[in-house]
């Protein structure tokens, strides 16, 4: 076991799935923030257990040529981002790497390199930013959480979000101090506002203001509408009411004090309606390339039914629409799901239907009702497929399965399971939908043997 406080020097061999960089020690992984492969760095020790531990740099005796300097002035403190200090060559490398060594490992792939789509641009690409609230000095401030904690810290502008965005919160945290609105402490369980949550549409230009209150009402409301209107794109004001203790940042009632409650953006070519409860990939351009590279992948005819699982607003199974004979859309979430049949009836397509439920019961039942899926799209949470859907796919056997995931480890582990159950992985890529952040988007395409 290594010593807590006691210094060692180590060379970064690898990544975590955090963005966190790993020495090995003595036979022990040390997880070591700001770190870049390759570097020989001190690393004083503040966590030791038996088989890892958690350092800080001290000194670095061999800097990484990827090493920057980010012009954030809050990079170090703010939890937010977890590359402020790595140039994009090494961190879009890293992300690739770890989807290959995902699909290696995990899927029993033997991949010599997955490709990555890499973004354009790091900067302002964020269509939506939840900002948590908190008190500095008797006044409300709003920013990001610091890593690991629910301490806020305070950030004028955020580089990753659009400006328009940070002057809606600034706008919300004046007000707020003006009318004496108090923040939400998590401890007490007191006070009102939680969160300002800002969703921009990147086509459209239109801004969605929620905010998320430990009650239900805010005081003259009217002021903080005049003065969001000077915001362009500014579209609706809506409340969140959640006063549930937990980490869930919305609540399940939604009061619309201004607009239409949702706004509008444009993706492949159609009309979205996006509710302030319904998922929105939040990444306009990286998402429009993946969903491309999906309908690519999936080689829809126009005799093919489509089953398109976890499927939001209905984004892919819309876009895939006009080359398959049926698109049929699952998803949870019933307001997504009012969302995604809006969105059918807006682009005029008639060859949709959408369910609302879980995505491997619904399947499940689709299944039995005598439904067929030639092509199956699946686009599920972090925690990837359930048992259910597994089944459900191998009793569909579709002819490709396209598999869209926010964990390339949970993507792994489904993979192997499917290809148990009679398919192959055709293709594999990875995206970068998070610039400066650890996550990363994996495509892949799987074939029936
Ligand atoms: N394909 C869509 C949404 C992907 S995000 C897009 O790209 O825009 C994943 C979606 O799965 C979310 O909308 C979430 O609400 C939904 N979801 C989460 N758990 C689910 C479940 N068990 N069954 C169906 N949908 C689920």
């Amino acid at each position: 076991m290594l010593e807590k406080n006691k210094i060692y020097e180590a060379q970064i061999v690898d990544y975590t799935s955090e963005g966190q960089g790993i020495a090995k020690v003595e036979g022990c992984a040390v997880f070591v923030p700001n770190a870049i492969a390759g570097e020989i760095c001190r690393i004083r020790i503040e966590k030791a257990a038996k088989t890892w531990a958690s350092g800080k740099i001290v000194e670095i005796m061999e800097r990484s040529e990827h090493r920057i300097n980010r012009a954030c002035p809050v990079a170090k403190l703010c939890g937010g981002c977890a590359f402020h200090h790595m140039d994009y060559e090494e961190e879009t490398r890293m992300k690739a790497e770890r989807v290959r060594t995902c699909l290696n490992r995990i899927g029993g792939e033997n991949l010599p390199n997955v490709p990555i789509m890499a973004a354009p641009t790091c900067e302002g690409y964020r269509n939506k930013a939840q900002y948590p609230v908190s008190v500095k000095k008797g006044k409300a401030i709003a920013g990001f959480y610091r890593a690991g904690s629910h301490d806020v810290v305070e950030n004028q502008r955020c580089l990753i979000l659009p400006p328009e965005s940070d002057a809606v919160k600034d706008i919300v945290i004046d007000y707020v101090n003006q009318y004496r609105v108090m923040p939400y402490d998590e401890k007490t369980h007191k006070g009102l506002l939680r969160h300002i949550y800002v969703r921009r549409g990147t086509v459209s230009g239109q801004i969605l203001v929620c905010l998320v209150l430990n009650g239900r009402r805010l005081p003259k409301p009217e002021v903080l509408i005049q003065r969001l209107k000077k915001v362009p794109g500014f579209t609706t004001l809506v409340v969140s009411v959640n006063t549930k203790v937990g980490n869930s940042v919305l609540g399940d009632e939604f009061i619309t004090l201004y607009g239409p409650g949702y706004i509008e953006d444009t993706l492949c070519g159609l009309n979205f309606r996006l509710s302030p409860r319904s998922f929105y990939q939040v990444n306009h351009h990286q998402a429009q390339r993946l969903y491309e590279a999906a309908i690519a992948c999936a080689e829809i005819t126009k005799n093919d039914t489509v089953l398109d699982l976890y499927c939001g607003v209905g984004t892919i199974t819309l876009a895939m629409a006009k080359a398959a004979g049926k698109v049929i859309g699952v998803e949870v979430i019933p307001q997504a799901v009012e969302d995604a049949k809006d969105n059918a009836a807006r682009n005029g397509i008639e060859n949709a239907e959408f369910f609302c439920g879980d995505a491997g019961q619904a399947a499940l039942e689709l299944e039995r009702q005598g439904i067929r899926a030639d092509v199956v799209v699946v686009d599920p949470p972090r925690k990837g497929l359930n048992a259910d859907t597994i089944e459900a796919l191998s009793r569909f056997a579709p002819r490709r399965i396209v598999y869209v995931s926010c964990d390339p480890a949970t993507l792994a582990r489904d993979v192997a399971l499917l290809k148990e159950r009679g398919y192959q992985l055709k293709d594999a890529i990875a995206a970068d939908l998070f610039p400066r952040c650890a996550h990363v988007e994996t495509l892949v395409c799987l074939t029936r043997k």
